[in-house]
């Protein structure tokens, strides 16, 4: 008799526990457009990302998500939608459910420090995925790209087409910025005038609109219609009479809304044709927009690579290893230099998208139909 309501007991317990780990499912599934999985033996981990509006954040998701279940953890993936808020309460939320250590592409750096010290309460480590969280002693890594060269190669490439080195000129460009809570977008801002700003004072590059400081160019969220709002006034300001040449643009999603501005006023044909304009992620709408000769240039910067980083130093931490770093001394977050990894970005263009965009399997000739 006593062996039978045992039984029942254990199966009772069984399906108590079912029902709430079902429930925690829902819960998650429901607070974000993210996800979540069960049933990792090594135990959850917490990845914050910044917005699903950019392609490159979903795959990032989704590459770390892949990997980090392919090595027997558990996954919470939520998204944030660029409200600073609502990453921060997903990170609390992760930290109440006990994972392990938090990934994290803040929207804002400078909005983790409290939060951060929650984790740390927690004994939860943090790595600072592809942008730097700022203000906290609490990061145990950075996982990115050489994001100076970023923006090295984008003014490099506006050089090359324009042909500066060879003393052409003077060509009128217009420079746009990343968002300003984001420390990446002062390495690519300040990368990419290294190239430029040699050629300003020379007077063979001429930013008409006077617009040249990081604080006049920035884009708020790296949001494309701020950019694109922001071109029109450009361009009614100051290129009625003669044309634009050249446009940096540090991120893709700023450059279609930049091109839907010039196409507005009639670039794009064979007397007024589209300046050369930058951009960056090989995001597909950019990669279509350089095949069909809109958009010039992007910076490919493989997700799958940095996702494979950001996993090896989350498990390094767990096992309480040294994580492999290749930078001590770039990424100042204002309480320490934060340990790094660096990839490398890669310039591409009409000539080389198949190369470095097909061989390598990252897209399919038939995604870019
Ligand atoms: C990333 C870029 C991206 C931008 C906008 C930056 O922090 O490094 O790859 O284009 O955010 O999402």
């Amino acid at each position: 008799m006593k062996k039978m309501w045992l039984s029942v007991l254990i199966v009772m317990l069984a399906v108590v526990l079912a029902a709430c780990a079902g429930n925690g499912q829902k819960e998650s599934n429901g607070g974000s457009n993210g996800g979540s999985s069960n049933g990792g033996s090594k135990g959850s981990v917490g990845l914050a990302m910044p917005t699903k509006s950019s392609e490159r954040w979903v795959n990032d998701g989704a590459n770390m998500k892949k990997e980090f279940e392919a090595l027997g953890y558990s996954v919470d993936l939520q998204y944030a939608e660029d409200v600073i808020e609502n990453q921060v309460s997903q990170i609390e939320n992760m930290i109440t459910k006990g994972v392990k250590v938090l990934v994290i592409a803040a929207i804002d750096g400078e909005s983790l420090t409290d939060v951060l010290q929650k984790a740390a309460d927690e004994n939860i480590a943090v790595i600072a995925y592809d942008r730097l969280i700022r203000n906290s002693e609490h990061v145990s890594y950075y996982a990115t790209f050489d994001n100076f060269k970023v923006g090295v190669l984008q003014a490099s490439y506006l050089e090359d087409k324009l042909g500066l080195k060879d003393g052409k000129g003077p060509f009128n460009i217009e420079l746009f910025a990343g968002s300003p809570d984001d420390n990446n977008a002062y390495f690519f801002f300040n990368g990419a005038m290294s190239v430029l700003q040699p050629y300003i004072d020379s007077g063979k590059v001429v930013v008409k609109s006077g617009q040249t400081t990081m604080e006049q160019v920035a884009t708020l969220r790296w949001d494309g219609a701020t950019a694109q709002a922001r071109m029109d006034n450009l361009l009614s300001a100051n290129y009625t009479t003669e044309d634009v040449h050249a446009v940096l643009s540090p991120y893709d999603g700023i450059s279609i809304g930049i091109i839907s501005s010039l196409k507005g006023v009639g670039y794009g044909t064979a007397d007024k044709p589209m300046p050369i304009i930058s951009g960056q992620d090989a995001e597909l709408a950019s990669v279509k927009s350089i095949v069909a000769g809109e958009q010039t240039s992007t910076i490919f910067k493989d997700t799958r690579e940095l996702a494979k980083v950001a996993v090896s130093m989350a498990e390094a931490v767990l096992e309480g290893k040294e994580a492999q770093i290749n930078d001590t001394e770039t990424y100042d977050n204002g309480v320490k230099v934060v340990p790094s990894f660096l990839l490398e970005p890669v310039s591409v263009d009409i000539e080389n998208y198949k190369e470095v965009l097909i061989d390598s399997g990252y897209y399919k000739e038939s995604d870019l139909n």
